[in-house]
């Protein structure tokens, strides 16, 4: 059977994307909930992105959680418990092998389950903070639990007040510094990869568009692609599509 005209699509593509990352000497990538799909960390926007009937809109907000945080601690010790047990896939892999040969190289990631430097990869900007780290609400001690499990409801150590997840809600403000790092590394980079995003949480959106004002070729990876600034599009997963552009460890 002849491959049909998709298959050669991808394909062509997939080529063209290798050879525009092989030659670069500078590449930035915005990593959505898509990346960690394969590792079996549901996205917001997929069936599994559910909890109770809830989405994440009603739950990662400071009206949800100032309304009820004993629900929302629930859903965070459920998401905590369960990224106990998941593993990063190819796609984190292959950016981790990537970060090794290219010069300037910068993930930043919506992401808050710390799968790209388990994968190995080092220069990570975390735009939405990490679901490891727990924040006082009151007196702002942060400290990191990775791998602990907390109670029903936790409170701080140190005054007694509840304490929160050290992510980024919808509504606030992205960490300090995180968003001009990544903004530095969009105008710098050759090549910019939106890999696993649906576009539609900004700022971080923003980055691919700003990475092309600025004259780099944008690749988007995602099974359903979405951001208008993309020069090149492959409709794949990333643990299947990112082995093949990025090639086996040296
Ligand atoms: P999203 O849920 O809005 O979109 C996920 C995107 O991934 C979709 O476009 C989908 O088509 C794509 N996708 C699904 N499977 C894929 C695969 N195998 N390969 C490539 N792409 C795939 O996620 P978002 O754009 O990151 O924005 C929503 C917010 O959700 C972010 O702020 C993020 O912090 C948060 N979030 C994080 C996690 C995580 O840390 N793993 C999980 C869920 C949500």
């Amino acid at each position: 059977m002849s491959p049909s005209t998709d298959d050669r699509k991808l394909t062509d593509s997939l080529a063209e994307a290798r050879y525009l990352v092989g030659k670069a000497r500078s590449v930035a990538v915005l990593t959505g909930a898509g990346v960690s799909a394969e590792s079996g960390v549901p996205t917001f926007r997929s069936a599994g992105g559910f909890w109770k009937g809830l989405s994440a809109a009603q739950l990662a907000t400071p009206e949800g959680f100032a309304a009820d945080p004993k629900l929302v601690w629930e859903w965070y010790n459920d998401r905590r418990a369960r990224l106990r047990e998941v593993r990063p896939n190819p796609a984190h892999f292959a950016l981790a092998e990537l970060e090794r040969r290219v010069p300037d190289f910068v993930i930043a990631t919506q992401n808050v389950d710390r799968l790209h430097q388990t994968a190995g990869s080092r220069r990570v900007v975390e735009l939405h903070g990490n679901i490891h780290e727990v924040r006082c609400t009151r007196c702002g001690e942060t400290t990191d639990r990775c791998g602990v499990a907390l109670p029903d409801e936790p409170k701080c150590e140190r005054c007694g007040a509840w304490l929160r997840p050290a992510v980024v809600w919808f509504g606030e403000d992205l960490p300090v510094g995180a968003f001009a790092q990544a903004e530095a590394a969009a105008r710098a980079s050759e090549v910019f990869l939106v890999v696993g995003t649906s576009s539609a949480v900004w700022p971080a959106a923003g980055l691919a568009h700003i990475a092309r004002d600025a004259g780099a070729t944008v690749i988007e990876i995602n099974p359903e692609p979405g951001s208008a600034a993309a020069d090149l599009v492959i409709a794949a997963k990333a643990g299947e599509a990112l082995p093949v552009i990025v090639g086996p460890a040296a």
